[in-house]
């Protein structure tokens, strides 16, 4: 599978915001951003004044990152939420959160998206009681997610669960950690989004 293979901290100084790519270390003293605050590069400390185009193609790149996709999947799930009724750029994040990976990390059982979405890979989770180990499933609400009885003691999901408490596990899903279960509660609306995206953004972009 391709992937990107930039240093993850680069692309936090390069959106110049913490996208909280790796686990963890994002909420310590060791985060790169908190240490140099400005995009990557001999010129990096440089003030530039971006374009409309670049605004767009910034903000793109930034959701893109957040949830570890590459240009021509994003592009799809673009495509699917320009398809779909309603407000395209609030389809695109409905559908990007709904990801089992993504519910994965959110619910606490992956320290990041990253993580999260090996552990699917690895086939350590179940979807109301059935293995899925495809990290791009859609999940629907009441969709019930399970850590299985052999991977209950796996050391990353044990770290993760205990640093979970560090942030919060969204409104829209349930977390029972003792019983290593979470739930789709409901289908996430823009406002139980909190991520910092200005989705307009991306739309004009691709409709340029
Ligand atoms: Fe971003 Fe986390 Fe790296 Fe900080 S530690 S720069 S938040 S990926």
């Amino acid at each position: 599978m391709a992937r990107c293979t930039t240093s993850v901290c680069k692309l936090c100084r390069r959106e110049n915001m913490k996208l909280f790519l790796k686990g963890d270390r994002c909420f310590g003293d060791k985060c790169a951003f908190e240490r140099r605050a400005y995009p990557p590069g001999q010129h990096g400390q440089r003030r530039t004044k971006l374009s409309d185009f670049g605004l767009q193609l910034r903000e793109k790149q930034k959701v893109k990152h957040i949830y570890g996709m590459l240009e021509r999947q994003f592009r799809m799930y673009f495509d699917k939420a320009n398809r779909s009724k309603g407000a395209t750029g609030h389809n695109l994040l409905q559908r990007l959160e709904r990801r089992l990976d993504n519910a994965v990390y959110r619910m606490g059982f992956g320290d990041s998206r990253k993580e999260a979405r090996q552990l699917v890979l690895h086939g350590h989770f179940l979807v109301n009681g059935k293995v899925v180990n495809i990290p791009n499933t859609v999940l629907k609400a009441n969709d019930v997610v399970s850590v299985r009885p052999k991977s209950q003691q796996a050391t990353p999901i044990l770290r993760a669960l205990e640093n979970v408490k560090k942030r919060e596990v969204p409104d829209w899903l349930e977390l029972n950690a003792a019983e290593f279960k979470g739930r789709v509660k409901y289908l996430p609306e823009r406002g139980q989004i909190t991520l910092p995206i200005e989705e307009n953004l991306v739309v004009e972009l691709y409709s340029r």
